[in-house]
């Protein structure tokens, strides 16, 4: 990992301060926070980035690309201490631990990195000015406070999602309802949002397997300085405010930061090696319609169980419109699944399977994507909204139930499933069928063959988050004040 020299003062002849940025090791978090790494850069900061060998070889081609962009960026992969916490060795990522319960043993093993790291950023200038942070690394605390500088989280939510948070922590609104499936009103917010207490994050669960891991989230976000939020002011009116006010805290939005992402290499291979070749992928979408195809994915993490998947794959089927399925083949691809797609998908030329890995960037700005069947992570979504693309939504787990309200009531983009019952991250492949095919089928005939106000939405959507992130735009600014802000408290 190399740190290009460039004079320690940007263009504005301020000086340059040096953010320290750490990941929460998932691809949805380890993206947009090399996103944010590139754009501080971009506006003339200085970036160090921490990460572990295996998180630095699935980001390769994006660390290749940014040490040949002349940016002050470095990647610094620590050796990450997981068989000391107990984690297999080699489980680096999020999506590698085999089981539920060894979340607690990450948050362990980010522990262990506190000492290896300061002792790095001691031996390597420039000090570090600021950190952020992700969700629950409340041990950073003390490593900020050794450097004196500011920390700020971010956790990779909306800013929707990050107030609701605060409000329930606040109101326990969520304790007086009498039952898990009763909607409650969420407290505090500008317009009324309906959502029963087992849709919330797990914050809101009382599960007692991670009552100690949510204390340690919400300690490291009472702890910090304020959020950095991958957002924008004018796709969550009056949130960020809304948010300050409630924490007394600093909030950036600065998103949508994927869309630093312009050049092709940075759109087609991002956060792992895709599993199509992507000319392949590009001749494939080319043939299409202009916002004829539906793109279905569900993130990093989700694997459905062989049912489920046949029962989507019937509804796409039996939509009659043309789709891209991206599936995760883990250990529910089965024989028989790998039949099913054999006889039904593979070769026709109305489907494109990507078994694996897809280079969702990419696919989604192409003009041929009409609508995207979306388990509602929030990369994903405002990846949406970066496209113009209206969603269908079918939320899984986490704080996706937020997403899919803001996608459907707030912004109106969304066409929803009706998915009630959240399932159980690494169970989900366990929970057997929740959508049937007539349902897939008649909501993608309600996204694709009319909905003119919710694509004209999602058009006006997409104009103004490219306002947003370009020069003089209100996340460009936030970007600029925030790095004024803490240079301000380096000086
Ligand atoms: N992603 C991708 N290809 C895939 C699956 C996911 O590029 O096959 C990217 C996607 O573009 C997004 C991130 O991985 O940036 C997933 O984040 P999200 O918050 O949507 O969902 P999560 O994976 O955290 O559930």
């Amino acid at each position: 990992s190399q740190l290009i020299k460039r004079p320690m003062a940007s263009a504005s002849g301020r000086s340059s301060p040096h953010f320290v940025l750490i990941p929460w090791p998932a691809q949805g978090h380890m993206l947009p926070m090399s996103d944010i790494g590139r754009m501080l850069a971009t506006h003339g900061a200085t970036v160090t980035l921490i990460t572990s060998p295996v998180n630095a070889a699935r980001l390769r081609a994006t660390v290749d690309r940014l040490a040949a962009s002349g940016l002050r960026i470095r990647f610094v992969p620590l050796r990450f201490p997981a068989a000391e916490a107990g984690l297999p060795e080699g489980c680096e990522t999020l999506d590698a631990i085999p089981s539920r319960d060894l979340i607690v043993n990450f948050f362990a093993a980010f522990r262990l990195l506190k000492r290896p790291l300061i002792d790095y950023l001691r031996a390597h200038s420039p000090s570090p000015s600021c950190f952020i942070t992700g969700a629950g690394q409340a041990w950073t605390d003390e490593v900020a406070r050794e450097f004196n500088a500011p920390r700020f989280v971010f956790n990779g939510y909306s800013c929707l999602s990050l107030l609701a948070i605060e409000n329930l922590f606040r109101h326990k609104t969520h304790e007086l309802v009498s039952s898990l499936t009763e909607p409650f009103a969420l407290p505090g917010l500008p317009h009324r949002i309906e959502i029963a207490r087992s849709q919330l994050p797990r914050h809101f669960q009382n599960d007692p397997r991670f009552e100690k891991m949510v204390k340690e989230v919400r300690d490291a976000d009472l702890s910090s300085d304020g959020f950095v939020v991958n957002s924008f002011d004018e796709l969550e009116v009056g949130y960020a405010e809304s948010l300050a006010k409630a924490t007394g805290k600093k909030v950036w939005m600065i998103g949508p930061v994927a869309l630093c992402n312009q050049a092709r290499p940075d759109m087609a291979s991002r956060g792992n090696t895709a599993a199509v070749d992507e000319e392949d992928c590009l001749r494939w979408l080319n043939s299409q319609q202009p916002r004829s195809v539906i793109y279905v994915s569900f993130g990093s993490m989700a694997s459905f169980s062989p049912p489920q998947l046949m029962e989507l794959g019937a509804g796409l089927l039996s939509s009659n419109r043309p789709f891209v399925w991206v599936v995760k083949v883990g250990s529910s691809w089965t024989e028989e699944m790998e039949a099913w797609v054999a006889e039904r998908i593979e070769g026709n030329s109305k489907c494109l399977l990507i078994k694996g890995w897809a280079p969702q960037l990419m696919m989604l700005s192409n003009p041929a994507i009409g609508g995207f069947l979306t388990h509602c992570g929030w990369n994903s979504t405002l990846e949406g909204v970066s496209a113009g693309v209206p969603m269908i939504t079918w939320p899984l787990f986490s704080e996706q139930f937020l997403n899919e309200k803001l996608s459907v009531e707030v912004l109106g983009i969304g066409v929803s499933l009706g998915v009630q019952k959240p399932t159980e991250w690494l169970k989900v492949e366990e929970d057997g069928v929740v959508v049937g095919r007539e349902e897939v089928a008649e909501a993608v005939e309600r996204l694709m063959g009319g909905g003119e106000g919710r694509r004209r939405r999602a058009n006006v959507l997409r104009e103004k988050a490219r306002r947003a992130v370009e020069e003089g735009g209100s996340s460009y600014l936030n970007m600029e004040t925030m790095i004024q802000y803490v240079a301000e408290r380096v000086c």
